[in-house]
């Protein structure tokens, strides 16, 4: 017998899929050979940083300036957040302050920090379906409560159904564009009106609510797609966002916060978001990747590559008869299931092809594919679906 909490058994059991899939992989590759496996079930991006990235640090490590491996401000190094609130200007049109700035632990961490800083016990999270599963756990971390909100058949915004979950205990409307498991884009559009209901639903409830959107894949994106600008829906908007996949860096865990400049009450935000970074124990993002971003802020690894394996991805599906929404960003495909989730996984597995199923991500019936793996191995992997599909008609 152990004595760990009963909670974190109901958490385990909660996050099983992907682990499940991951001791499959690991069990099948053991017994087949890894390169026979077809694994798509987990997203770490596999496309190596930029050239620029081990440049930045050889030079880094040879820096024995006193200090450099130092406390710091528990917000970060005033002149990364100063050459990221220039970067983040350009891209959000509004102009921020370096206290308008965290650096945190990715955006894992950044979340985390976030919710400590927001969150009374009860406080609602609005989250949207299917949805990133460590959100749940985040939210509990910090004693809040999630909302679930379905999007609609394309995994856009249902504003009608979000402005009905809001009530006087919203604390968050979390959005996360472009979209870990649906790959959508949330349109100018539809953001605009969601932050409008988002003030409007505040003045009623003469509350603070956030609009927090989770973007670490915002450069991943296809066919000219782009994502808007968060900062013009609401003064209440702020970013969470990291280097993870933009550097191809998540081991690193260097990721950030950007406050909307111009929000009520911002130094009072700031503040406690610093003081939850450092009693969180994260006590600062690291020295060493603050100072190593600051000089990559213009530089990307070379995620076209994502493009391209989307393109052959299509075309297995396509021909497998897989229906789909064509992601418009992000490194995942997220198509129906003929049959029951786990039972269409299963077909898959004993073709050695690895997928989670949907309701890993709150949302049965379909799965996640995750395309960080070469090309050659998705279009391999084309038979297997082929053969999925036929049994799951039987
Ligand atoms: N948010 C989403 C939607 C993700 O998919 C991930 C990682 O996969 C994260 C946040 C965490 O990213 P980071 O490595 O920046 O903490």
């Amino acid at each position: 017998m152990s004595g760990v909490a009963k909670k974190m058994q109901v958490f385990a059991e909660k996050s099983s899929w992907i682990r499940k899939m991951f001791e499959e992989g690991a069990r099948m590759k053991a017994e087949f050979g890894a390169d026979k496996v077809f694994d798509f079930s987990i997203g770490n991006p596999d496309v190596p940083p930029p050239a620029k990235f081990y440049t930045v640090l050889r030079e880094l490590a040879q820096n024995e300036q006193p200090g450099i491996h130092g406390y710091m401000p528990n917000a970060g190094y005033p002149f990364v957040r100063e050459a990221l609130a220039k970067r983040l200007g350009s891209e959000q049109g509004v102009q921020f302050g370096i206290n308008d700035i965290l650096m945190t632990c990715g955006a894992a961490g950044g979340l985390n920090v976030l919710f400590k800083a927001l969150l009374d016990p009860g406080d609602e999270v609005v989250i949207l379906a299917p949805y990133f599963v460590e959100y749940n756990f985040y939210i509990d971390n910090h004693g809040g409560v999630p909302r679930i909100v379905p999007t609609d058949q394309d995994f856009n915004l249902d504003l009608a159904a979000i402005e009905e979950a809001l009530t006087e205990k919203t604390k968050v409307v979390l959005i996360n564009s472009p979209n870990n498991p649906t790959g959508q884009i949330y349109s100018a559009a539809a953001l605009q009106e969601l932050g409008q209901l988002i003030d409007r639903a505040g003045a009623r409830f003469n509350t603070s609510i956030y609009l927090v959107s989770d973007e670490p894949y915002r450069n991943i994106v296809f066919d000219g797609h782009e994502v808007p600008p968060l900062m013009n829906t609401t003064t209440n908007a702020i970013l969470a966002s990291s280097y993870s996949k933009e550097l191809s860096l998540p081991g690193e865990r260097i990721g950030y916060l950007a406050l909307h400049p111009d929000m009520a009450g911002k130094e009072e935000v700031i503040g406690a978001l610093t003081l939850a970074n450092r009693i969180l124990g994260f006590v600062n993002a690291p020295a060493l990747m603050q100072r190593a971003v600051m000089q990559l802020q213009d530089v990307s690894a070379d995620n076209a590559i994502y493009a391209r394996r989307l393109e052959v991805f299509c075309k297995v599906l396509d021909e497998a008869g897989i229906e789909y929404v064509r992601p418009k960003g992000a490194f995942y495909l997220f198509p129906k299931t003929p049959i029951d989730d786990v039972e269409f996984c299963k077909l898959l597995a004993d073709q050695k092809i690895l997928a989670v199923p949907g309701r890993g991500f709150g949302m049965p019936g379909y799965i996640r594919l995750a395309f960080c793996v070469d090309e050659k191995v998705i279009a391999a992997s084309a038979p297997g679906f082929k053969k999925a599909m036929a049994l799951a008609k039987q």
